[in-house]
Parts: C-alpha cells; structure tokens; sequence
C-alpha cells in the first residue's frame, strides 16, 4: 500500500532535502579544493540547490494561502486542503473537498482530472 502525505508536507520536505543537498554538496568542494573547476562547480550547484529550496518555500507560502483551511473530522485540528483530496497534515486522513467524492477510497489520481474521469 501506498503512503500519503499532505501535499503541503510533502513539498516542504522536499524543500528540506533540497537545503541538506545543497549543503553536502558545498561541503564536496572542499575534497576537489585542488581543483578550482571543480570547487567552483560544485559551489554553484550547491548554491542553486538552496536557491531552488528557497524558491519552494515561497511557493508553499503561496499554496497555503490558496489552500482552504478545515478541521480534521479526524483529529479536529485545523489542516489545509490543497486541490480536491489531499491528507491531514497532522494524522494523515485523507480529505476531499468534493461531495462527489465523499466516502470513496483515497486516490491521488482524484487531482488530475483526465485519470479521475476514467473511473
Ligand atoms: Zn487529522
């Protein structure tokens, strides 16, 4: 089975790793310090890659907004829906903002429309 995670949580960890990326991946230029193609590469890369993090972050800030906020019937505590199903970010139960979908088993195919309509 496949496990789900709130979109928002989701692209945050991404944006998480992407920092940790960028970080070893500065960090590898100190072994190629002899080289300073290599440095110079490996900075760079290392660079975009907290850059790019950082630009996720932004985009999260701008999702959140979009998002619509509802309680969990699950845990109670207040959660964001992105799209027309996506999890509690806190205990994971799938959410739909579509009436049509209430009550059907979780599917992340529900968000594209085209994989939805061929059901
Ligand atoms: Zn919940």
């Amino acid at each position: 089975m496949k496990k789900y995670k709130s979109k928002i949580n989701k692209i945050r960890s991404f944006a998480l790793s992407l920092i940790f990326i960028g970080f070893v991946v500065m960090y590898g230029a100190i072994f190629f310090r002899e080289n300073i193609w290599l440095v110079a590469i490996f900075m760079t890369l290392g660079l975009l890659c907290i850059v790019a993090s950082t630009a996720t972050y932004l985009w999260i800030g701008l999702l959140s907004t979009k998002a619509v906020q509802v309680v969990c019937p699950n845990c109670g505590k207040y959660t964001k829906v992105l799209g027309r199903v996506d999890m509690c970010m806190y205990c994971n139960e799938p959410l739909t903002l579509d009436p049509t979908l209430e009550g059907k088993e979780f599917d992340q195919s529900y968000n594209n429309k085209r994989k939805a309509e061929d059901k």
